[in-house]
Order: C-alpha cells, then sequence, then structure tokens
C-alpha cells in the first residue's frame, strides 16, 4: 500500500547520516542499519515520534520496543541493573544482546516503549552507522525491525521499502546486515535471575535459563510471514513450491551450500523475501540443524510457517 509520505534514500556517507540524525532531532522515523536487521527509529524520549513507529508498521500497541543507546552509562539512566545485567552487558555489548531491565521510575521516555510494563527493552547496537547516528544525537533510540508488523524482517534497504515505502521519512542504506537474526532477548529480575525471552545470535542458555514463558508480548506465533504457505523440513521441491535449500539440499536459493549457520542466519530474511516474490504459491524449507545459531533460525522458521493469526 502506497503511503503519503516521500521516502528518502538517503547513502550511509557522513550527509547522509547528517540528514538522518536531523530528521530524527526534528521526530521523523528513519530506518536505520544495525548488525542484526534494520530498525525503524524514533527518538525514545518523544512519545508522538514513538507513536509514529506503531502507526507506520501497523504494531500493535502492546507490543513493547527495544532502546538502542550507546553503552552501559547510558543504560544505567533507565533501568536497574542487577550485577548479572552489568556482567552480560559488558561481555555483550556493543552486540545483538538485549536486556529486559526494571524501569527507573520517572525516566523521560515515551511510555508506549513499555507498553504497559514495568519493564524497558535495551540494547547497544555495534554497527558502526547506527553508532555514528546514536552518538550525533546523543538521544536514545527506539527501534523496532523496520518492516510491515507481521512481515519478513528486513536485511537491506530494498527489503525495508519493500513494506515501508511511503510510510517513513527515510531509509539509510549501509548494504546487507551482516548478522541477519534479531538480538538475543534475556530479561534479567531485580534478584538477579534470568530468563531467556528470545533465541539469537547470542547463546546466554548457560547462564540461567529459567526458558520457555511467551513473555515478551511481541513473540507472536504467526511473526516474520512471507505472505504465503511455508513447508519446513523439506527434503525436495514438491510442485508449486520455491525451495530454500541449506547444505546437501539445493533449492531455488540456498540459505547456505556449505551448511554454515552464521551464514545462514544472514541469508535468511533475504531467501524469505526472494520466496515472497517469487511465482510459486507455496515455500518449502531445507532442514536446519537445531544447535547453536540454528535454534535461532529455527525460531524464525518455525513462525513464518505458523498459519494461525495473532
Ligand atoms: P522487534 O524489535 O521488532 O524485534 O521487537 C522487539 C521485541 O522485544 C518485542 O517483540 C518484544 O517481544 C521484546 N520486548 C521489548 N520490550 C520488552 C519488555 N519490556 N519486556 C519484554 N519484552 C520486550
Ligand atoms: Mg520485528
Amino acid at each position: 500500500m502506497a503511503g503519503k509520505l516521500l521516502t528518502q534514500r538517503l547513502v550511509a556517507d557522513e550527509e547522509g547520516i547528517a540528514r538522518a540524525v536531523g530528521l530524527l532531532r526534528g521526530g521523523g522515523i528513519v530506518a536505520l542499519p544495525t548488525e542484526t536487521v534494520y530498525g525503524l527509529a524514533a527518538r525514545a524520549d518523544s512519545a508522538n515520534a514513538v507513536a509514529r513507529i506503531f502507526a507506520a508498521k501497523g504494531r500493535p500497541s502492546f507490543n513493547p520496543l527495544i532502546v538502542h543507546l550507546a553503552g552501559l552509562a547510558e543504560a544505567e539512566r533507565y533501568a536497574e541493573l542487577p550485577s548479572v545485567a552489568r556482567a552480560l552487558a559488558a561481555a555483550h555489548w556493543p552486540g545483538p544482546l538485549t536486556l529486559v531491565l526494571p524501569r527507573r521510575p520517572g525516566v523521560a521516555l515515551a511510555p508506549a516503549i513499555s507498553a504497559g510494563l514495568p519493564t524497558i527493552a535495551l540494547r547497544s547496537p555495534a554497527h558502526p552507522i547506527m553508532r555514528a547516528v546514536l552518538k550525533a544525537l546523543g538521544l536514545p533510540l527506539a527501534a523496532p525491525s523496520a518492516n510491515a508488523s507481521g512481515s519478513v524482517s528486513p536485511t537491506s534497504a530494498a527489503h525495508v521499502l519493500s513494506t515501508l515505502d511511503g510510510r517513513i521519512d527515510a531509509v539509510l542504506d549501509a548494504g546487507p546486515c551482516s548478522g541477519g537474526l534479531e538480538s538475543t532477548i534475556v530479561a534479567v529480575r531485580s534478584d538477579g535471575r534470568t530468563e531467556q525471552l528470545r533465541p539469537g545470535p547470542i547463546e546466554v542458555g548457560a547462564i540461567n535459563d529459567l526458558a520457555a514463558t511467551i513473555e515478551a508480548p511481541g513473540q507472536l506465533a504467526r511473526h516474520y510471514a512471507p505472505g504465503k504457505p511455508v513447508r519446513l523440513f523439506a527434503v525436495a521441491r514438491e510442485a508449486g513450491e520455491f525451495l530454500i535449500g541449506f547444505g546437501m539440499v539445493g533449492g531455488d536459493v540456498t540459505l547456505s551450500a556449505s551448511g554454515d549457520l552464521s551464514e545462514a542466519a544472514a541469508r535468511l530474511y533475504d531467501c524469505l523475501h526472494r520466496g515472497a516474490a517469487a511465482p510459486q504459491p507455496r515455500i518449502a524449507v531445507a532442514p536446519v540443524p537445531d544447535q547453536g545459531l540454528g535454534r535461532a533460525i529455527n525460531d524464525r522458521l518455525r513462525r513464518a510457517a505458523t498459519h494461525e493469526g495473532r
């Protein structure tokens, strides 16, 4: 659906970064590259700017946003950090780890970010362009994935524009994302207990994984949906299928011909976008081993293949 804004295509050079920062400072919404996927950013201290994220994505208001900031010092201003949270941040920031923490009372951030929860999700991203924007702006940025709610996450500027062109102020194009899967989300309670809320690139299960409650409200069963049926564990193509291969299973495209899980993570959403755009009415995906990064890949594939609505 065409929106009514003219979405600027910005190149991630000095001038493009300055223009993105100017738009954000003025309350605009801009898609920015991170090492995981492209995020749709707005200044986190502005209720109006944050409301525009929800409107552009068609995101339900019960689904909270991750706040991106420079590092630990900024995090301390918005959340209580039990020592285990400090240790996790020290080990994995900047990087693809989001910490859900008790929110400090009275922080000057848009309430919609927490969707009514007493917690706040914080991450310090590693992507140099995202860090340059954060530094120049000097403010935390709320940024969910830069795609229409429920659709496949974006790992390129073209993916962003495929669902948000005309609905956002700009996209800052820095080429494809290197990681390709959303951050690991870990909740740290005030008593220091931890719980993994979403599997991702960083494996933290060893710490104290209280496992599998669906507490992160955005963890809908159906998500990352390419808009057509998806069959998993396919070892061969059936009639009418666009096959996404892995390892020995070839296909119309492959996650990784050599069976490399990092490559598969980086290519996952591009393969799903290609499947969505292909003439075949259905998508099939080869089996991916359920270990290491494969756990996070299979989590996203299961949601892409789920038929029930939210
Ligand atoms: P996205 O950035 O689109 O991957 O979505 C961010 C996800 O972070 C949401 O779907 C939530 O599941 C999770 N999240 C953000 N804030 C919180 C929070 N305060 N508590 C639990 N989960 C959160
Ligand atoms: Mg998302």
